[in-house]
């Protein structure tokens, strides 16, 4: 009697090793679509995410108050620079897309909230901060290849009303942007 307990006990548990083992080699199947799924709504949400957050900026843009970026100008808020002169200064961004990825911006904003606001007197500020952007790709060794974004207003994902030019590169960029 005794033995026969055993015996049903001994093909208990190897029953439920067996459909344990085949639950664990289903769980890395790359097939198992609900385990890729919760990643693809994440980009989704966090792409929704710097809209909204966009949108709320542009609310705010036209207030004429400082940003972020006034306070990393007055070295407030400490930042990673890497290009200084008298007109703009250029800093790594603080949640980098590529592995360069550097902001270079006027010192003195003058209206330049973006640069859909650009008015004639700031061209030669437009110029300065071009050339900028080429001594910032010089100085990180992607001259032979980068690209320089300038995201405008909501639609764009703008989320900081000071003018700025993203300077991005030292991977494979890919075309279009999205
Ligand atoms: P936008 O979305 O307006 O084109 O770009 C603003 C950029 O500023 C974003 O890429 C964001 O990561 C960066 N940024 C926002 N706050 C800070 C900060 O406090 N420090 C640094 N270094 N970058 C920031």
């Amino acid at each position: 009697m005794a033995s026969i307990q055993v015996a049903k006990s001994l093909s208990l548990i190897h029953n439920l090793w067996r459909n344990s083992s085949k639950i664990r080699s289903l769980a890395t199947t790359p097939t198992l679509l609900p385990l890729n799924l919760p990643r693809r709504l994440c980009s989704v949400r966090a792409k929704s995410d710097e809209e909204a957050a966009a949108k709320v900026a542009a609310a705010n843009a036209d207030s004429g108050g400082p940003t972020i970026f006034d306070k990393i100008i007055s070295k407030e808020i400490p930042s990673t620079i890497v290009y200084e002169d008298e007109k703009v200064l250029a800093f790594r961004d603080i949640n980098p897309q590529a592995p360069v990825h550097v902001l270079v911006i006027p010192k003195l904003r003058d209206g330049l909230t973006q640069l859909g606001k650009a008015e004639p007197r700031h061209v030669d500020i437009l110029g300065h901060l071009f050339y900028a952007a080429k001594i910032v790709a010089e100085k990180e060794g992607i001259l032979d290849g980068f690209r320089v974004v300038i995201n405008n207003g909501p639609t764009a994902c703008q989320s900081v009303y000071h003018l700025h030019l993203h300077v991005l590169g030292g991977r494979q960029l890919k075309w279009p942007p999205g």
